[in-house]
This record gives structure tokens, C-alpha cells and sequence, in this order.
């Protein structure tokens, strides 16, 4: 047999898989892999059942469906104030993933850089590279996750293409400040550059933060690719469909990618998202309050046992520190451990870093769950900390 792609050889199943895996194995509360265990609205769902059935369920346009593509531009105004053209400057996708490499695609020359943040979500490094892009690491460690600006400037040189970045952030539940933004915006003018951002979260973000896009930065109109999804804003994360917003020739280029990966979104989705994205307030008020107070409840809980949380200022994830309860081992060990013993699985927060000497004492625990799936998760780590303290 020939070899396999080479890129793809340097990496292993993703852990979200193999932390999934482990916890069907031993029936472990799943809090590892980012899902919630409830389905978005009904009304959502009734949307897409009917366009189902009324049809058609044929190729709908490369582009998406005019609905949905509307929509999009109409969201964009309504949160962020953006002026969208929904003809030119959108485009949907089968997820956000698929968004991110057609934007990668679409952008990326063989040798270009891309400058990644660290903690990384697992797709984007294997696609930065199947891309051609040299990666250039900015790494932020718990449990601020700060970003030092004279690193980050310092991974910014001629030769960079874009910056790839996530606000709200998976894994770290950080939220970038203004002031950050505004460094990237500079950085990202100064070098010619563009940003794609990876907003997924965009609605899923806490207390007095509110998210800022870096498209609606002064001079980021034509250098920013904006990226959301249906997975995270209406809790169906099955559906894989992902929008983007971008200036027109940014997302002509970005299509070029698309129409040879997938072409097309199901058509009676999109209608489903379109139909989602007019939620009145209410909706994305409950989404939010919702979610923050799943997290307060088990970071209580966690505390409670001794664990000490870093920040968490949006996502589905917090992080715990393993160290607090006097756990010794790897966070990859501990992570096992609890699935294997304890019966709850989490991820640990070493497997998205790339470079030398990251913390290895920190777990991610997804708290996107029913209050009494999160409630029993706590009593059974207190029961086995408990039994092993
Ligand atoms: N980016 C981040 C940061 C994510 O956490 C996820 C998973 N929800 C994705 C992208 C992928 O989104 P989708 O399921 O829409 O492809
Ligand atoms: N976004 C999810 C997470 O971070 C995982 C999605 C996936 O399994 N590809 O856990």
C-alpha cells in the first residue's frame, strides 16, 4: 500500500473522539466533546421539518438559500451594526468547519504564515497545513490566558497571510478584550493581512461582556472573514450548517474552496437556521442566561470538591485545575482516570497545544447539560475524591 497523506499521518484521532469513546466504554457522563444534551427551540425544528416536506430537497444554490443568506446579513446588522449585501458578502456552509477551510483554502498560498492562538480547536492546525500555511504560534496559558503583546507581534512578519482566531475560545472560555482586538486589527493592517474569526460562540458568552466582531473594527471591513454557526446558537449541533460574513471579494475567493468541498448545505436546514436567526430577543437573552447559569452551577460544584476554575467568560467549557485537589499525574491521566473510575469523562486541556512545555494540569469540562446530568457528574467526583482523599 502507498502512504497516506503526510500532513494528515502527523496526527492522531481527534480527542473528542477518543474521549467519547472511552466514556460510552465505561457509561461515564460525557462532559468531555462540546454538545448540549437538550435540541434548540421547537419552532426551529418545525421550520426545517416543514420545509422538508414541502420542498424541494434538491441541490439548493452553492451559495445558500436566499432565506438564509437574508438572514444572515439582517443578524449581522441587528448584533454588530454591519452593513451586509447578503448577495455578495455571505456565504453557507456545511459548519463552521467546513467554513474554516474553505476560508483557508480559499486564502492560504503554500508557505504563507498563519498565526494560531494556542490553545487550539483541533481542526485548525491539520488545515492550516493541508493548506500549505506555515504555522506561527502564539501560546496563552491558563488561567488567564493572556495574550503578551510583544509575542504576539513578534509572530507577525511579512510573510503572514492571516491570523486565525476564536472569541469567545475554545478551550479557554475566554473572551478577547477591545484591547486585544485592536492590537490584532493593528497587527493585521500593518502586515496586509486578513483575520478569519471563528465566532461560534458568538451568543454563548457571559455576564457584562458582549461580543465584538473584528469585521466591524475601523479598516477590518475587507481584511475579515467572520465566522458562525447553527451548532452553538441553536443547540443542534448535528446540523452542521455555518454562515460567513465577509467583503465581497474575500468571499468569492472563499466560495471558490466551498463549491469543490461540499457545494451545498441541506436545503431544509438552512430554511431551519434562517427561520432560527429571526428569534426575537428573548431567544438569545435565554440562551445566555441559560448557559451561564449551568456554568455557575458546576463550577460550584467543582469548587465545592476543591477544584480551583479558571475563567470562563463564554463557550460550553470551563477548566479545572487538577493540581488544586493535589492530583500529581498528567491532565491527560487525570482525565482517563475520572473517566475510567470516577464514571464523568472531560478532555484534557494539554491535547490542543503544539508547543514545548504547556501546563499539564488542567481538564475541560463541557457544562452545556440538564442541571441534574451536571448535579450527578459533581456527586460522583465528590464520591470518588472523597473515597481517594
Ligand atoms: N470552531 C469551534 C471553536 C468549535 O468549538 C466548533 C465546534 N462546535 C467548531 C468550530 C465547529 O463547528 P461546526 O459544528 O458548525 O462545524
Ligand atoms: N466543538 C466540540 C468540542 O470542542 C467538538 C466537535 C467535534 O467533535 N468535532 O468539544
Amino acid at each position: 500500500m502507498k502512504t497516506s497523506s503526510n500532513v494528515l499521518a502527523g496526527f492522531g484521532t481527534t480527542i473528542f473522539e477518543v474521549m467519547s469513546k472511552l466514556a460510552i466504554e465505561h457509561k461515564a457522563i460525557n462532559l468531555g466533546q462540546g454538545f448540549p444534551d437538550e435540541d434548540g427551540p421547537a419552532d426551529i425544528l418545525a421550520a426545517a421539518a416543514r420545509a422538508t416536506e414541502e420542498g424541494p430537497n434538491q441541490y439548493p444554490p452553492m451559495m445558500g438559500v436566499p432565506e438564509l443568506r437574508q438572514a444572515v446579513a439582517a443578524h449581522d446588522g441587528r448584533f454588530y451594526g454591519l452593513s451586509v449585501n447578503w448577495q455578495t458578502d455571505t456565504l453557507v456552509t456545511s459548519g463552521a468547519t467546513e467554513a474554516l477551510a474553505a476560508s483557508l483554502l480559499g486564502l492560504i498560498n503554500p508557505g504563507d504564515e498563519v498565526v494560531l492562538f494556542e490553545p487550539l480547536y483541533d481542526c485548525y492546525l491539520p488545515m492550516v497545513k493541508l493548506a500549505g500555511g506555515i504555522p506561527k504560534f502564539v501560546r496563552l496559558d491558563p488561567p488567564n490566558w493572556e495574550i503578551d503583546p510583544a509575542k504576539l507581534r513578534a509572530a507577525f512578519s511579512d510573510k503572514t497571510k492571516l491570523v486565525l482566531m476564536n472569541s469567545p475560545m475554545n478551550p479557554t472560555g475566554k473572551v478577547f478584550s477591545v484591547d486585544e482586538l485592536q492590537l490584532l486589527a493593528d497587527l493585521v493592517i500593518e502586515h496586509d493581512a486578513y483575520a478569519v474569526c471563528d465566532e461560534v460562540y458568538e451568543h454563548i458568552i457571559f455576564g457584562d461582556k458582549r461580543h465584538v466582531s473584528l469585521l466591524t473594527f475601523p479598516g477590518m471591513g475587507d481584511r475579515t472573514v467572520r465566522i458562525a454557526s447553527a451548532g452553538k446558537t441553536f443547540s443542534l449541533t448535528g446540523w452542521k450548517v455555518g454562515y460567513l460574513t465577509a467583503a465581497g471579494e474575500l468571499i468569492a475567493r472563499i466560495a471558490k474552496a466551498h463549491q469543490f468541498l461540499t457545494f451545498t448545505t441541506p436545503p431544509n436546514l438552512q430554511k431551519g437556521v434562517a427561520y432560527g436567526l429571526a428569534k426575537e430577543d428573548d431567544f438569545y437573552d435565554g440562551l445566555k442566561n441559560s448557559m451561564q447559569s449551568k456554568r455557575d452551577r458546576f463550577r460550584n460544584g467543582l469548587e465545592r470538591i476543591g477544584f480551583a476554575t479558571a475563567e470562563c467568560d463564554g463557550t460550553y467549557f470551563l477548566n479545572a485545575d487538577i493540581s488544586s485537589i493535589g492530583f500529581t499525574g498528567t491532565d491527560e491521566e487525570f482525565c482517563r482516570l475520572i473517566t475510567t473510575e470516577a464514571g464523568v469523562a472531560a478532555v484534557p486541556v494539554s491535547a490542543f497545544y503544539q508547543s514545548e512545555g504547556a501546563r499539564q494540569n488542567f481538564a475541560r469540562f463541557c457544562f452545556a447539560k440538564r442541571a441534574e446530568v451536571l448535579d450527578a457528574a459533581i456527586e460522583k467526583l465528590e464520591d470518588f475524591f472523597g473515597k481517594r482523599g
